[in-house]
């Protein structure tokens, strides 16, 4: 017998539907509805008979139709700097991972977006393993609600952690069940997340910026990590299809910018790649005219990748230029290293059947994501513009 769906996800109109279905009277849907919606995320419940303010019938109903199901632990590590990294199995089997990062201020919980990745970022862990699929609004929300299971952390108002969508996947790939986690996510009624305290990353999704800032309202992280076209081009290879003129025009015209709401961009230290001087100032330059702040992130390495962090000395200098340019540069301390918890060492082993290769990936999908990506020897930091092209087998 095939498994009921989960109501994780679901919002409070649908919810509203499912009752009616189930027979709920017209005059009292609307509050049943609502009544659900904060027994499932407000107080985090697992089982439907906790849920006393229904009739036995209607809970029975409850369960007969639907679960109560996040996914699942399939194994959690813990760093010694305390971050946690849990590995997540999905109804279908697929696996995405997810981190839990303590600090002083207010702890961050960062979550996946899809399984695998489109993308093949030559210095990102995640790119090289293939798209799996997108996940879906109950997936997404399902992950704060198993932290929120995990951490002893309900109800929901307790709690004000960051949420970050910075684990596996590129989120503006599957932006409307983005959109709609968001939507769940942040019912004050629910888990009432405030959208000050998420934001998404992108690697330059340009056509779906836009969105982040209008119909989501939450925070945007811009994936930088190059101050040329030649660079990015290798490093991130998105920017082949929308390019650094773009990518920034569509960030200066981002809905609700200003100072008090400054766009992140990440900037990942790759030693003799994109960490010499010049590189800062063209930063700089660059960014002139966007309220924004810099995240340097000394490169996190991972079995294979080829690349190294710069050193401590030039991503101070680094970090001193773009401030004395009037742009906050805090350096990012790596966590969680020790269990590849730290930005750009999730991956998982899931894989898509083979069939699914031509018919599902989204269309910016490369041709042939890299398996083990190394840095392009052309670009180092005498070469600025360099003039280095993407091998042939790099052409999107
Ligand atoms: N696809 C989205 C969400 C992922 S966020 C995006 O690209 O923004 C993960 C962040 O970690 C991105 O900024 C990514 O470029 C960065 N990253 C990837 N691999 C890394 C590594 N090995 N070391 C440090 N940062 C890395």
């Amino acid at each position: 017998m095939e498994t009921p769906p989960s109501l994780i996800g679901m919002d409070l109109p649908a919810m509203q539907t499912a009752l009616q279905a189930m027979g709920v009277e017209q005059r009292s849907v609307r509050m049943r509805s609502r009544q659900l919606f904060s027994w499932v995320y407000n107080h985090g419940t697992t089982d439907f008979d906790a849920m006393t303010v229904f009739s036995k019938t209607l809970r029975d109903q409850l369960s007969t139709a639907f679960t109560l199901d996040r996914p699942r632990v399939a194994s959690m590590q813990v760093s010694v700097d305390g971050t946690r990294k849990w590995l997540l199995d999905l109804a279908d089997g697929a696996q995405v991972e997810m981190v839990y990062i303590p600090e002083a201020k207010r702890d961050t919980l960062c979550i996946s977006s899809q399984v695998g990745c489109t993308l093949s970022c030559r210095f990102c862990h995640t790119g090289t393993q293939p798209w799996v699929r997108n996940l879906t609004p109950g997936e997404i929300v399902g992950q704060v609600m198993l932290a929120r299971d995990a951490l002893g952390a309900w109800p929901s108002a307790d709690i004000a952690w960051n949420i970050v969508f910075m684990g596996m996947g590129e989120p503006l790939y599957n932006t409307d069940n983005v959109a709609m986690a968001i939507d769940v996510l942040c019912h004050e009624e629910g888990l009432a997340v405030s959208k000050r305290k998420i934001t998404l990353s992108t690697a330059g999704v340009v056509p779906q910026i836009e969105r982040v800032g209008r119909e989501m309202g939450v925070n945007l992280a811009i994936s930088l990590h190059a101050t040329t076209d030649a660079i990015r081009d290798v490093i991130v290879p998105i920017n082949r299809k929308w390019n650094l003129a773009q990518l920034l025009e569509t960030c200066r015209a981002f809905p609700g910018l200003k100072n008090a709401r400054r766009i992140t961009f990440e900037y990942v230290m790759l030693r003799g790649i994109n960490d010499h001087p010049a590189h800062a100032h063209q930063l700089v330059a660059m960014l002139r005219g966007i309220p924004a702040k810099v995240n340097l992130i000394p490169f996190n390495p991972w079995p294979g990748s080829g690349y190294e962090t710069s050193t401590r000395r030039s991503i101070q200098e680094f970090a001193a230029i773009v401030q004395r340019g009037g742009y906050a540069s805090p350096v990012r301390r790596p966590r969680g290293e020790d269990i590849l918890a730290a930005c750009g060492q999730l991956k998982s082993e899931s894989t898509r059947p083979k069939r699914f290769v031509a018919s599902r990936a989204p269309k910016a999908s490369p041709s042939a994501p890299a398996l083990h990506a190394t840095p392009q020897q052309g670009i180092t930091a005498q070469h600025i513009p360099p003039a280095a092209q993407p091998s042939p087998q790099e052409q999107p």
